[in-house]
């Protein structure tokens, strides 16, 4: 038997070890090939300083920038079979920045040694599956060689992630805005804003945090158009939240209350696309970006063609540990440990997550239903189990803290559910903290290094 993965990112390099920690067991399994269209692991926690294209033409992958700490905490992405305490060798605080999760990504597959199962610089260009044989074709390119390969594979993975295709909208006066306009895809560095006024169209994760990176680094004042509810948050007082965006003049801005703002900056925190420019019609993923996605049984058995899987493809609060009951099962169902039923029993399964997700109306509950699937998945493989509680706790927790201090939730620690160890707080609040390198955050205990 053979096996495809695209991507290794969390998703992919979860697979991976996966699979490995079978073998550590004795335990025979197939052959895995890995394409990664980057020259290194780890997804989008792997820093791309570049926006567009790559140096093969093909479009940059990355959507993450400089000075990014982690938007959640720690503890409730913490691998079950890899700690942080066991990576870093002692406690360290609950949002580091994104080198030093980069670290702790890399640090188990390290460990695990299935680096050579993997063959980057080499993007999937086209997948098709044989009714006759059963079997997918996988055609790939290798940039640096410049040569194309296809081969066989009894069943293919797709873990390319969905945050990396902007969704773009368009309002009128954009095309002779005399300013800036771009995707939080292609935002890379807060000091490019340092005293400019920006706005930002959108109220999720990115306008949240590129809106408090650019605050952090000295944008003069930040303006955030919402389509339909304000963030909220206790903001500082240069930040202000307005109603949806009408048009743009010149540099100004018009809003739907009449008010405006003129503004040298305009950074579209509109969301991303799941796309899977490779896949044809009848493999490819059609879902919008909620916890239950569409024709995905388990949340990662392709109903249409049960020999392909996805992983990662929901919208997340948990994410690497979830990645990795999601490959445990998928293993698991690959090597038939797990049966799968007919079509009928697959498709009512998807449907009742999303009518169970449709039920739900605050994040606290979004959050269990999510730490529920993780638990549901656990149960059914032999990934360690932790205490998925202790995950949701950290997650309320980091709601609360959130509400309390928008520029300073990242001050605050929290309980391992795997260790229970207690986060210590970071030498430096978040606000101060301009240094956010490896080296810099490490220096638990001592005063920042500025
Ligand atoms: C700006 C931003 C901030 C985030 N912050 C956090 C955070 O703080 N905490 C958190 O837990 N999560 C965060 N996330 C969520 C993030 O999605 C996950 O942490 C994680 O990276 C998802 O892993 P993945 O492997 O599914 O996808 P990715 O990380 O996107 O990896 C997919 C991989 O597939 C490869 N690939 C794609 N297409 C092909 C192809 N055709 N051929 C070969 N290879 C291909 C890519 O090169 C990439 O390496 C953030 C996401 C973004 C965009």
């Amino acid at each position: 038997m053979k096996i495809c993965i695209i991507g290794a990112g969390p998703s992919g390099l979860a697979q991976l070890r996966a699979f490995q920690s079978a073998k550590e067991k004795g335990e025979a399994i197939p052959e895995i090939v890995c394409y990664e269209k980057q020259k290194d692991w780890g997804g989008l926690w792997r820093y791309d300083w570049r926006t567009g294209v790559d140096e093969y033409g093909n479009p940059v992958h990355g959507s993450m920038y400089r000075y990014l700490w982690s938007n959640g905490p720690k503890e409730g992405l913490e691998f079950a079979d890899y700690t942080f305490d066991e990576h870093f060798g002692k406690a360290i605080a609950s949002y580091p920045p994104r080198a030093v999760l980069f670290d702790y990504i890399e640090g188990r597959v390290k460990k695990a040694g299935v680096r050579d199962w993997i063959q980057f610089s080499t993007v999937v260009r086209d997948v098709s599956f044989d009714e006759g044989t059963g079997l997918f074709t996988v055609t790939a390119r290798n940039c640096e060689t410049d040569t194309e390969t296809a081969e066989q594979f009894d069943h293919v993975i797709v873990a390319s992630g969905h945050f990396s295709f902007p969704n773009v909208p368009y309002y009128p006066g954009f095309e002779s805005f005399n300013g800036r306009i771009l995707h939080a895809h292609d935002f890379r560095d807060a000091r490019e804003f340092e005293d400019k006024d920006i706005l930002i169209l959108g109220t999720s994760y990115s306008a949240e945090d590129i809106g408090s990176q650019c605050w952090k680094y000295g944008a003069k004042s930040i303006t955030v158009s919402h389509r339909t509810a304000p963030m909220g948050f206790d903001w500082p007082d240069n930040w202000q939240e307005v109603p949806a965006l009408e048009r743009v003049e010149g540099k100004t801005a018009y809003f739907k209350d009449g008010t405006e703002k003129t503004v040298d900056a305009i950074i579209l925190c509109t969301g991303y696309k799941h796309h899977f420019p490779f896949l044809p019609d009848d493999l490819r993923l059609k879902t919008a970006n909620r916890l239950a996605a569409t024709d995905l049984y388990k949340g990662v058995v392709w109903v249409k063609n049960p020999k392909m899987f996805y992983l990662g493809m929901q919208d997340q609060w948990f994410t690497f540990n979830m990645f990795d009951a999601q490959a445990w099962w998928v293993r698991d169902a690959i090597l038939g440990r797990i049966a799968l039923p007919d079509r009928a029993a697959m498709d009512a399964d998807w449907q009742k997550r999303q009518a169970d997700e449709d039920a739900y109306d605050s994040d606290h509950d979004a959050i269990v239903y999510q730490g529920d699937y993780v638990k549901e998945l656990i149960a059914e493989t032999d990934y360690p189990s932790f205490n998925v509680d202790g995950a949701n706790e950290a997650f309320f927790q980091w709601k609360k803290h959130k509400k309390k201090a928008i520029m300073a939730f990242r001050d605050n620690g929290y309980t391992s559910p795997i260790t229970g160890t207690v986060a210590p707080p970071h030498h430096t609040p978040w606000r101060h903290a301009l240094d956010d390198s490896l080296e810099s955050y490490l220096q638990l205990g001592t005063e920042a290094a500025e």
